[in-house]
């Protein structure tokens, strides 16, 4: 009753377009809802899937999946930045839950329902620190609500190795920092056929290093989902 009374008088923006949410629209309004730049690889077959080929010759991935288009200074920069930046989380689990309702109800995609853990690309320890969440995390977190699958947030984790820099510049000591990745939790993935999350896929970079520790620690196949998907050039 309360919350009502306060949601007339202070209704609560969309997440992407800033505009009051009416009666029974969650996180965005029916207009975005409708209107967001979905990607729709998921209809394709894999072959023809265009993200396929940023990781042709780097790493052998089932499905490449990524549920919108992203656009500068568009509807879903301003969702990434409310996810990233204002403390949004439930933006990420809003719309892992509705990709994932999306995928399953996919027939060109029936592998779906063989996902057997979903793993999110782990945040760097002080990027946690100061958002307080793992923004690929809560889009896993989303997805695992409509998939067949649970997540394993602790799966994967970053290390950080520094070699021997006594006598480099700040700079060049930073610049030295080689982010890896490994596997906290491989009976986890053992056999399972793993579906790595993110929020963006640009280059791939971190992706294909995630995926490469997954399968190296006994995953038997891999798939990738992110939020939105960069073009590269
Ligand atoms: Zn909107």
């Amino acid at each position: 009753m309360f919350a009502d009374c306060f949601s007339l008088f202070f209704p609560r923006p969309c997440l992407a377009c800033a505009e009051p949410l009416l009666a029974g629209e969650q996180h965005l309004c029916t207009t975005c809802r409708a209107e967001l730049p979905y990607t729709d690889y998921h209809h394709l077959p894999p072959a023809d899937n265009p993200l396929a080929r940023r990781f042709w010759g780097r790493l052998p991935v089932c499905h490449t999946l990524s549920y919108l288009r992203f656009v500068r200074h568009g509807r879903v920069q301003q969702l990434l930045h409310q996810l990233k930046y204002a403390g949004q989380r439930e933006v990420g689990q809003a719309l892992g839950q509705l990709y994932g309702a999306e995928l399953i109800a996919t027939p060109a995609l029936r592998s779906a329902f063989d996902f057997g853990l979903i793993v999110p690309v782990p945040l760097h320890r002080r990027k946690l620190a100061r958002r307080g969440y793992n923004q690929a995390e809560a889009f896993g977190a989303g997805l695992a609500t409509a998939l067949p699958c649970p997540q394993a947030a602790t799966a994967l984790r970053r290390t950080e190795h520094t070699a021997s820099q006594t006598r480099k510049g700040r700079l060049e000591r930073w610049q030295n920092v080689a982010t890896v990745f490994e596997v906290a939790e491989p009976a986890a993935v053992v056999g399972r056929h793993v579906l790595l999350v993110d929020d963006v896929l640009t280059t791939g970079a971190t992706l294909e290093a995630c995926g490469t520790a997954l399968l190296a620690a006994g995953a038997s196949t891999l798939s990738i989902a992110t939020i939105a998907t960069a073009s590269t050039d």
